[in-house]
């Protein structure tokens, strides 16, 4: 599959062009998703042992959970008014033979299959961090909760950008205390975000952000979340200067999950959470793009600090 069709190619169609050229990124049928080649894979897992060495400490706690979430958890965060345009909805057969037969028939037709499945109980993972506040329910210890957790994400834009993947790993940290807890991790870890891709020879520019919020009161939410600084980007321009790609994204969410999941400090209050993502794929793309698609020529120092060669 080349990216490269009769139109003029977008830079990020170029890009993605010299990823599966180099095997880099083995293509699929479908646009945003790819299986990753050897060096990309070699990449990310240096990348996964880089970011353990500089952001967990031994009070972290370390969750690892399936890429399927339960869909109850997306209802109650309310992602199907915000980002129904994005959310990967799982569909299961549930018939007996009778409704297989006719499922077959659809299936050979090349039909609809949706009228003879049903929605099932989970859904993919849109972010990491949502399988991680239910499990705070309760009271907080006194210096609040810091969790690590890696998952498979998926939203729905199909893109022929490589830099957005409809399948995607994201790495987060997921701070859950008082609100200068949860502002003072989120402050901090704005500049150590900088900081650790300053180690992995990255230049990205901090940015105020917002969510791509559906519908009408689309306008109103995203400006409310620039006006109270709630999201923050780290930009790095992978292939161009006027589309910057935001490789991690910080969040303070104030109490909205503390309310949701019944999180408490201490003293009784609502918890305040804050989460901090590295977007797994796009550092491996701004990496590839910065020193080169050869791994073998990549900086000593870099190769060390990734565990490639
Ligand atoms: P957010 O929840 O802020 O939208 O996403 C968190 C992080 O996941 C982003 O900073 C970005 O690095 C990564 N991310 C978001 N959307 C995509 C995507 O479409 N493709 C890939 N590869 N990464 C994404
Ligand atoms: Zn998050």
């Amino acid at each position: 599959m080349s990216a490269l069709t009769t139109h003029n190619a977008t830079a990020e169609e170029v890009y993605l062009d010299r990823l599966l050229a180099a095997q880099l990124l083995l293509p699929t049928d479908l646009p945003g998703i790819y299986a990753r080649g050897s060096a990309f894979a070699q990449i990310m897992e240096g990348l996964e042992h880089a970011i353990t060495r500089y952001g967990r400490t031994k009070e972290t706690i370390l969750l690892r959970c399936p890429p399927v979430l339960p869909r109850s958890i997306v209802e109650k965060c309310g992602y199907f008014q915000s980002f129904p345009q994005l959310l990967g909805c799982m569909c299961s057969f549930t018939g007996g033979t009778t409704e297989h037969d006719a499922l077959m028939q659809a299936v050979d037709a090349g039909d609809n299959l949706l009228p003879h499945l049903e929605l099932a109980d989970v859904v993919m993972a849109p972010a990491a961090c949502y399988y991680v506040y239910p499990y705070l329910a309760g009271t907080l210890p006194t210096e609040g909760k810091t969790t690590d957790i890696e998952n498979w994400c998926y939203r729905h834009e199909p893109s022929l950008n490589p830099m957005r993947m409809r399948s995607f790993r994201m790495r987060e940290f997921v701070h859950a205390g008082t609100p200068e807890q949860a502002l003072g991790f989120r402050d901090r870890w704005i500049e150590r975000a900088q900081e650790f891709l300053t180690l992995l020879g990255l230049t990205a520019t901090v940015e105020a952000a917002s969510d791509p919020f559906f519908g009408a009161g689309e306008r109103l939410m995203a400006a409310q979340q620039r006006a109270q600084a709630l999201k923050f980007e780290l930009l790095i321009p992978i292939v161009s200067d006027e589309r910057p790609t935001a490789v991690m994204s910080s969040n303070y969410h104030k109490d909205h999950f503390g309310h949701l999941f019944d999180i408490h400090t201490p003293d009784g209050q609502t918890a305040h959470t804050a989460c901090l993502a590295f977007g797994m794929e796009r550092i491996v793309l701004a990496l590839l793009a910065e020193h080169g698609l050869q791994l073998s020529q990549w900086p000593r120092t870099l190769q060390a600090r990734l565990e490639v060669n």
